[in-house]
């Protein structure tokens, strides 16, 4: 009987590793197509001054949508595209888009403060793929400390001494790192010590779980006091609530971002706020559940 049962179990396992399988070959097939970047688009989340409101930049993120199946988020798209060698392309295209987009605001006289964009661990292992995209942003023309790239700490870790030179060089240039997701990696002060971060991100699963766990309220704490004692500007990730912001303002934190205080948005609706020149968090719309 316990026999049958865990072939029942092995079965249904196996068929659905088989479908994860059919559908990651799906993705791989979907991504390889020859309309696939124009499928893709950004949208921008604003960040703010936690303590004034201020609006002080933007985090550009990657959509997908795909004409039959609608939007396939990053987090299911981003990791096929990085196994199948196809994540440099990908993350050019966004570099190239995301720059285009703020010489676009800029000549409009448009105040937006710093973009940033999310570079993948995969990237960061391909120095020719890092160097042609610090040259793209180089090559803008624009100042290259309105552009922020955001790398995981477990990235810096895997990143070559090479691409983590050009990174520093590109630093010294006036180029914003950002450590995203701090504190879920394994290398936490690793990344710290390799690179000359000007921010840190603490990952929203901290900002989440703070107001029910005293843990996750030390945590945080601690970790805008580590980020201040390097001179690291610090950011809140995930804010959803009223409650939460006012526990990172008494934390002293520097940023936030989240639904609370504005949702994604393309560019054209950025772009409208941008014009109207009211840029407080108020004045963006928010996620409806937030
Ligand atoms: P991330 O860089 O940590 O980006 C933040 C994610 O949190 C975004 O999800 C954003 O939409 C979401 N978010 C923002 N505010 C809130 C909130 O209040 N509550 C909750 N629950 N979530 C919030 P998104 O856009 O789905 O992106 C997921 C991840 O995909 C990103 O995490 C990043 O790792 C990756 N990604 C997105 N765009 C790109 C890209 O252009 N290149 C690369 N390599 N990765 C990207
Ligand atoms: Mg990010
Ligand atoms: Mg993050
Ligand atoms: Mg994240």
């Amino acid at each position: 009987q316990a026999k049958e049962r865990g072939r029942g179990c092995y079965i249904f396992y196996q068929s659905e590793m088989t479908e994860r399988v059919q559908r990651e070959a799906e993705l791989a097939h979907m991504l390889s197509s020859a309309r696939f970047l124009q499928q893709l688009h950004m949208e921008y989340q604003p960040q703010f001054c936690c303590h004034s409101g201020k609006l002080i930049g933007f985090e550009a993120l990657l959509r997908w949508q795909h004409p039959e199946i609608g939007a396939i988020s990053p987090l299911t798209f981003i990791p096929v595209a990085e196994k199948r060698g196809m994540i440099d392309d990908i993350g050019f295209w966004v570099a190239q888009h995301v720059a285009t987009q703020i010489a676009s605001w800029d000549e409009s006289g448009y105040q937006f403060g710093a973009v940033s964009f999310n570079l993948s661990p995969v990237q960061l292992r391909n120095q020719e793929g890092v160097q042609a995209l610090l040259e793209l942003l180089t090559d803008s023309e624009l100042p290259l400390d309105t552009f922020e790239v955001e790398i995981t700490e477990s990235a810096c870790m895997d990143a070559g001494s090479e691409v983590l030179d050009m990174l520093e060089s590109a630093a010294s240039s006036g180029l914003r790192l950002a450590i995203d997701d701090f504190g879920t990696g394994y290398s936490s002060m690793v990344a710290l010590k390799q690179l000359s971060a000007s921010r840190l991100k603490i990952d929203r699963s901290f900002v989440r779980d703070m107001l029910d766990d005293p843990n996750d309220r030390q945590i945080v704490s601690a970790t805008i006091a580590l980020g201040h004692s390097l001179g690291l500007e610090v950011v809140a990730e995930g804010v959803e609530t009223a409650q939460q912001l006012e526990v990172l303002r008494e934390l002293g934190c520097d940023v936030v971002q989240g639904y609370f205080l504005g949702m994604p948005l393309g560019s054209e609706l950025v772009s409208t706020f941008l014009a109207q020149g009211q840029l407080i968090y108020t004045a963006f719309p928010k996620r409806a559940n937030a």
